[in-house]
């Protein structure tokens, strides 16, 4: 069990930490015992079947699948009485960060543990969860999710797929769901359906009830080792008792599943940015031109560098965030209490989600350009990186739903009370709108990084309040304002995170990436608020505003060049990413 401040969702934008954030320093011996399990098994039997896979085998997905299973890997956060290990959410990021430089395994794998077992763990009866969760979690059986449809993905509750209602009790299921992961392999789907067209609900599916097939294999831009496909529904009789939580609820069991999905997708994210991190340094540190190692050259070390540096802030964003929730959960594997703990941080999630799939394709971009020619063929696997990545900004729910969803949530919590962000954005506009008073930086370590993160809060709530009094109910339609305020609420809860952490360590290192986060940060925080209180004022409002601005980030830029070169020589003679 992991012991951290129990705290709500969202409140580190208003509040400062008074206890240690969770971080990767603090992995306790049982984390550290399962992550070796995990990158042992990637090592030793995934990375090399890896372009089988691609062919297509699906009988050696099954093989590593049920592997995972007998390692315990596909039950880490599952209760011991349904055939789980019963640890904790660090658990369950450790071993998505380890299997995440697979990407075609990981989304195989990601289906089974994050789609499939999550909505029969959260919602299912306990005779649901009895005949089917012992099997996923073993790997005897393989599950997918069924949400999408062709007419509606990012709009899943405008799905088609229908159920009717049989005097029985029992439904009769028909429909066509589109992009299913796992598709062409799976025993049991999770399949969401309308009962008389109008009841948006979930469903337990196997594959062996009459009427169900799979459609072709999707021809993919990347990850071509995970199988894609439509399902087929015609005329299939459901049981009643197969139906997941309630009827009519299926968007409750939809949405929470995202939730967790986001969370765990960017834990595979984090993993796949740390191996790319040692693709490219290795490579970097053979690879000579004009005489000498190309890790020697300035412009790769600013690329080496950055790469690290965003992957630091992600990763602490995301150990952080899941020792909150562990820190609510308290052990508890309660279905309820895992829901509510969810939910409390499912803007976090939203964060990690958008973070981590833009800072994945950032590492995997800058990958194939240190490789140079070497990076655009097939010999060298940072083209197929490349393309597998980028469907992790599309599923999941889309980056720009994320984006819109983050300040969304955090206003809707602050209209019910839930977080006190409207007198904390009160209180900051008496602040800052005065002039002459500004803070001064105090000379402590990380002094100077302190103010400046406080001083990117302070933006976000300005932002975020003057968009909540400018449009009031009408804030969901100004989607351009959103995304800005969203980019800006990410960019505070990294640099907070990542300030916290290199001051919990010891290390030098951990500072220079902090200090060039938090710095860059500022610039981009100022150029996102400007873009939009511009959108949302003009006049002397809107010129009070930006001098308000100005004043709360007057930030002396610090020597990021050197920070760089030194995160990026500690990367190259480490091999890999070195924290
Ligand atoms: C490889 C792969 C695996 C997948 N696996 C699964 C799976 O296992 N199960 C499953 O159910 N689905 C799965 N999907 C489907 C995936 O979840 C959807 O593709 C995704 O939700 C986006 O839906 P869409 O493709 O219909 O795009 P659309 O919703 O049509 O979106 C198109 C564009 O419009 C934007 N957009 C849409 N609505 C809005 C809005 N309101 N405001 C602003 N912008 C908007 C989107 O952000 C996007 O940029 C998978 C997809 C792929 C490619």
């Amino acid at each position: 069990m992991t012991t951290t401040t129990t705290t709500r969702g969202g409140a580190w934008l208003i509040e400062e930490a008074t206890e240690p954030i969770f971080t990767p320093e603090r992995l306790t011996d049982e984390h550290r015992l399962i992550k070796q399990t995990a990158d042992e098994f990637v090592d030793t039997e995934v990375r090399p079947a890896l372009e089988r896979l691609e062919q297509k085998d699906w009988a050696l997905v099954r093989t590593l699948i049920r592997r995972s299973g007998e390692l315990g890997l596909l039950g880490t956060d599952v209760p011991e009485s349904l055939g789980g290990v019963e640890l904790d959410k660090v658990s369950a990021i450790i071993v998505g960060e380890s299997v995440g430089h697979t990407a075609s395994f990981a989304t195989t794998f990601g289906a089974q543990t994050g789609l499939a077992i999550t909505p029969l763990l959260c919602f299912g009866s306990d005779e649901l969860k009895a005949k089917y969760v012992p099997d996923l979690v073993s790997g005897a059986i393989l599950g997918a999710y069924a949400l999408s449809e062709s007419g509606s993905g990012s709009d899943a509750l405008g799905a088609k797929a229908r159920a009717t209602r049989q005097p029985d009790g029992s439904f009769v299921l028909n429909g066509e769901k589109m992009w299913i992961t796992n598709g062409g392999f799976a025993d049991l789907f999770i399949v969401f359906a309308k009962v008389d067209g109008e009841q948006f609900t979930a469903f337990v599916v196997e594959r062996s009830f009459p009427g169900v097939s799979s459609g072709h294999e999707e021809h993919k831009l990347g990850l071509h080792g995970s199988s894609t496909t439509p399902l087929l529904l015609q005329d299939v009789k459901v049981p009643a008792s197969h139906v997941i939580g309630e009827v009519g609820r299926g968007h409750k069991v939809a949405f929470n599943v995202l939730n967790y999905g986001r969370f765990k997708l960017a834990a595979m994210c984090s993993g796949g940015a740390r191996g790319a991190i040692g693709e490219a340094t290795a490579y970097a540190a053979q690879r000579r031109q004009f005489g000498q190692p190309i890790a020697t050259f300035g412009a790769i070390r600013h690329k080496l560098g950055e790469m690290t540096i965003r992957e630091y802030a992600v990763e602490s964003m995301l150990y952080r965030t899941a020792g909150l929730i562990d820190g609510t959960l308290q052990g508890t594997h309660d279905s309820q209490e895992t829901l509510e703990a969810l939910e409390e941080f499912a803007i976090e999630a939203s964060i990690l989600k958008v973070a981590a799939s833009e800072m994945l394709d950032f590492v995997l971009d800058e990958n194939v350009q240190i490789h140079g020619g070497n990076g655009f063929v097939h010999d060298y696997p940072a083209e197929r990186h490349y393309r597998d990545a980028r469907v992790n900004r599309i599923f999941e729910g889309t980056n720009e739903i994320n984006r819109l969803l983050i300040p969304g949530m955090l206003a809707r919590r602050a209209v019910k009370g839930g977080l006190p962000l409207i007198p904390a954005a009160r209180r900051l506009q008496d602040e800052i709108l005065t002039p002459g008073l500004s803070e001064s930086a105090g000379d402590g370590p990380f002094e100077s990084e302190r103010r400046i993160v406080s001083a990117l809060k302070k933006v976000a709530l300005m932002v975020l309040g003057t968009a909540m009094q400018t449009y009031g109910d009408t804030l969901s339609e100004q989607q351009e304002v959103l995304s800005t305020t969203a980019d800006i609420i990410i960019d505070v809860y990294a640099a907070d995170t990542a300030l916290l952490r290199a001051a919990q360590s010891s290390s030098e290192l951990q500072a220079s990436a902090a200090t060039v986060f938090v710095n860059d940060a500022a610039g981009r925080v100022e150029i996102a608020a400007r873009t939009a209180l511009a959108a949302m004022s003009e006049g002397d409002t809107l010129r009070t505003l930006l001098a308000a601005l100005r004043r709360v980030l007057k930030v002396t830029p610090v020597n990021t060049v050197a920070l760089r070169r030194a995160i990026a020589d500690a990367a190259t003679s480490q091999k890999g990413y070195p924290f």
